[in-house]
C-alpha cells in the first residue's frame, strides 16, 4: 500500500523554482532513498513533505489524504518525523529532554519510548544528562534520530544523516535504521553518498535540478545510468 505520494510537487523561492513536478511514493515498510549533488532539490523536498515549505494540498498525500501545505505539527502528529539535515538539537537542553521533545503532539502507542531509544542507542542513557550539543557528531545524530522516533512515525525521513561522520559510525546509524525497518516503519534517506544509498535501499529516486531522472531498484541501475542521472550530460 502507498503510504506517501507525491503528485507533481514544484517549489519556488520567490522567482526561482526548486522543484519541477516531483512525482514519487513510498510503500508502507519501504526504503527510499532520495539522492541527488548538492543543490538538486533534496532537502526543499523534505521540507515540502514536513510542512517547513509551501505546497499545493493536492501534491501530497499520507496514507490516501492531501497533506500539502500544512503545518509541520499536523504532519507530524499524522505520522511523518523528520531527522534534519544539521540535527538541529536544542543546544540549552540535556540529551534526554532533546529526546522527551520529539513525541511532543503525537500521542500514539509504539515501539518507540525513552527507554527503547536508550536500548537502541546505550551510549544516550549514559549521557542523558549532559548538554546534547557536548557530544561527539555521531552521538548527536543519534539523539537526532532518537528524538524522530519518539513520535512512533509511520514514516521517517533522515535528511543526510551520514554526512562528515565517520564509516564506523555510519555503520552504527544504519544498522540502527534496521533495527527501526523491523519495527514496521517506512524510512526515507536523503544522501549524497551513492554507495550508501544503494546499499540500504528497496527504491532509489535520483534527483537533478529539481527533477527526477532515474528511479528504480538499486540492483537494476548501473554505474553509468546513476552517473548520467546524478551529475547530468549524460
Ligand atoms: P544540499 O545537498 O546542498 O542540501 P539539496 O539537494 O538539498 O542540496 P536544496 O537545498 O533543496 O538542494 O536546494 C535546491 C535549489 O534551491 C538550489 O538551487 C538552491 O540554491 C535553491 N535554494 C535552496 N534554499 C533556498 C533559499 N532559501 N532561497 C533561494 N534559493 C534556495
Amino acid at each position: 500500500m502507498k503510504l506517501l505520494e507525491t503528485h507533481g510537487l514544484t517549489a519556488f523561492y520567490g522567482d526561482f523554482q526548486a522543484l519541477f513536478g516531483i512525482d514519487l511514493h513510498v510503500d508502507e515498510g519501504e526504503t527510499i532513498a532520495i539522492v541527488g549533488a548538492n543543490g538538486a532539490g533534496k532537502s526543499t523536498l523534505m521540507g515540502a513533505i514536513t510542512g517547513r515549505r509551501s505546497a499545493q494540498r493536492e501534491a501530497i498525500t499520507f496514507d490516501g489524504k492531501p497533506i500539502g501545505g500544512m503545518k509541520p505539527a499536523e504532519i507530524m502528529a499524522r505520522g511523518i518525523a523528520l531527522v534534519p539535515e544539521g540535527r538541529q538539537l536544542f543546544p540549552s537542553l540535556d540529551v534526554e529532554e532533546n529526546l522527551l521533545i520529539g513525541n511532543y503532539g503525537r500521542k500514539v502507542r509504539g515501539a518507540w519510548s525513552l527507554d527503547a531509544v536508550y536500548r537502541l542507542f546505550p551510549i544516550l542513557k549514559e549521557r542523558r544528562k549532559q548538554a546534547a550539543t557536548s557530544l561527539s557528531g555521531g552521538q548527536q545524530q543519534m539523539v537526532a534520530l532518537g528524538r524522530a522516533l519518539m513520535s512512533n512515525p509511520r514514516l521517517l525521513l533522515c535528511d543526510e544523516i551520514s554526512l562528515g561522520l565517520a564509516p564506523a559510525i555510519i555503520k552504527d546509524i544504519y544498522a540502527a535504521l534496521d533495527a527501526i525497518r523491523a519495527e514496521g516503519a517506512s524510512v526515507m534517506v536523503v544522501e549524497q553518498n551513492i554507495g550508501q544509498a544503494l546499499a540500504v535501499s528497496d527504491r532509489v529516486y535520483c534527483l537533478l535540478e529539481g527533477r527526477v531522472t532515474l528511479t528504480g531498484r538499486p540492483e537494476a541501475l548501473s554505474r553509468d545510468q546513476i552517473s548520467a542521472a546524478y551529475f547530468g550530460g549524460g
